[in-house]
């Protein structure tokens, strides 16, 4: 990317973003939630859209000039609806936790009852944490998994919770959870009890547009919401999207704006038009499909060293080890040991974890930003290898170095590319 002005005019600024592109291009991202965007992504998201005030929705602004942001945004709007295969798509939101939270407030009342995954069962904090303020605005309860050595969800508990608790929304999705959930299962719980069943895809929405995971529209689910920066590809923002229901998508646009946030950023709303737009390419296919393979490489290399993953492997694109149980190296250390040789994850609390969550037993690690970069399974494997040998090997400054310098020579010979189609 070309920095030319910033360094002319804000040397301070220009350091940081020439230390982050270095650092992006030496390092190998494991982290399941980020991604690469391309040149076209980020021109848009550059561009001079991010002068203009659009209050509103296309056809009904607030203020005049709105030419191009109406184009903008109606090109957005009518790739995510084919992309996801539905009718509305609002594609305001500026992030997934708020399109999470302006979701809550179209669907419910203060004092209703939510129902999504245990948090240390791979729910997302905006699925009702303690530290967020919703959990003092709604009711959340939970379903968890009924094995976590298969990631099985416990379906008759989560039926009978709901018929005593009568959530008005059941919410499937996660942040990290390595398996495919049981659609059909929502629905059918959902539609007995009464519940609005909706799914936040945020981590998988890639995957999903990709035709590589199950779409939760093609069982029944009413509303989908997701971030647009993960493995969907897209600038960081988020996305709600309704099935059919006219009278809940105008609640959504209605709590979207003017109920919750102001001004769309247009620039952004440009960028994800962009990147729908990458999606819908035949390549978006292949690059979905691999991220599974790369990941299920990435699991059997650990699986070989008889190191534990939580459901015992994965069917989407990342993976939970627990390398405290298995390796005794906590995962904060192992986070920080393996991000000073050039792999960046993060450490997780892994399901009923003994270890606190500053200090948990276990890693996150995942595969689309390295699919993005170019790698197949063997490399994928050889990555996984290296993260072994360097958990095992954690005091051993040679071994360390020479791991460093292998994981350098990787990424020099897959360079970020810049388009994706
Ligand atoms: C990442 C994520 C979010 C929040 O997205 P932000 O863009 O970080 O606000 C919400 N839900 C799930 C399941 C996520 O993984």
């Amino acid at each position: 990317m070309n920095y030319d002005s910033v360094k002319k005019q804000d040397p301070e600024v220009f350091a940081a973003l020439e230390g982050e592109e270095k650092r992006e291009a030496e390092g190998v991202e494991l982290i399941p939630s980020e991604n690469y965007v391309s040149r076209a992504v980020r021109e848009a998201n550059g561009s001079c859209l991010t002068n203009k005030y659009a209050e509103g929705y296309p056809g009904k602004r607030y203020y005049g000039g709105q030419e191009f942001t109406d184009a903008v945004e109606v090109l957005a709007i009518e790739r995510a609806k084919k992309l996801f295969n539905c009718a509305y798509a609002n594609v305001q939101p500026h992030a997934g936790a708020p399109a999470n939270i302006a979701t809550y407030f179209a669907l419910m009342e203060p004092g209703d009852t939510l129902m999504g995954m245990d948090l240390s069962h791979g729910g997302h904090l905006t699925h009702g944490h303690p530290v967020t303020y919703i959990t003092k605005i709604f009711n959340f309860i939970r379903y968890k998994m009924k094995d976590i050595e298969t990631g099985e969800i416990d379906y008759d508990e989560m039926l009978k919770v709901a018929k005593a608790n009568k959530p008005k929304v059941i919410m499937a999705g996660f942040s990290a959870y390595p398996r495919e959930l049981n659609y059909a299962k929502f629905v059918e719980i959902g539609r007995e009890v009464g519940a609005i069943v909706i799914a936040d895809i945020a981590h998988i929405a890639g995957l999903i547009a990709g035709k590589a995971a199950k779409n939760p529209f093609d069982f029944g689910f009413d509303i989908m919401l997701t971030t647009t920066h993960k493995t969907l590809r897209g600038p960081r923002g988020g996305m709600i999207l309704t099935r059919e229901s006219e009278e809940l998508a105008k609640k959504i646009d209605k709590m979207v704006f003017p109920g919750f946030q102001g001004g769309p950023i247009m620039n952004n709303i440009a960028g994800k038009a962009v990147a729908f737009g990458e999606a819908q390419h035949p390549n978006f296919k292949v690059y979905a499909a691999q991220i599974i393979k790369n990941a299920k490489a990435m699991a059997e290399v650990f699986k070989a060293h008889n190191i534990r993953l939580i459901t015992g492997g994965t069917d989407n694109h990342l993976v939970l080890a627990d390398v405290y149980g298995s390796l005794g190296i906590s995962g904060k250390d192992a986070e920080t040991l393996l991000d000073r040789v050039g792999m960046t994850l993060n450490k997780n609390m892994i399901a009923d974890d003994p270890r606190k969550p500053m200090d948990p037993s276990g890693i996150r690690f995942g595969s689309p930003a390295i699919t993005t970069r170019g790698f197949m399974e063997k490399e994928s494997a050889r990555v996984a290898e290296l993260m072994v040998d360097a958990m095992k090997n954690k005091s051993d400054e040679k071994k360390l170095a020479g791991i460093r310098e292998e994981i350098r020579t990787l990424c020099k010979r897959f360079p970020i590319p810049e388009s994706f189609v």
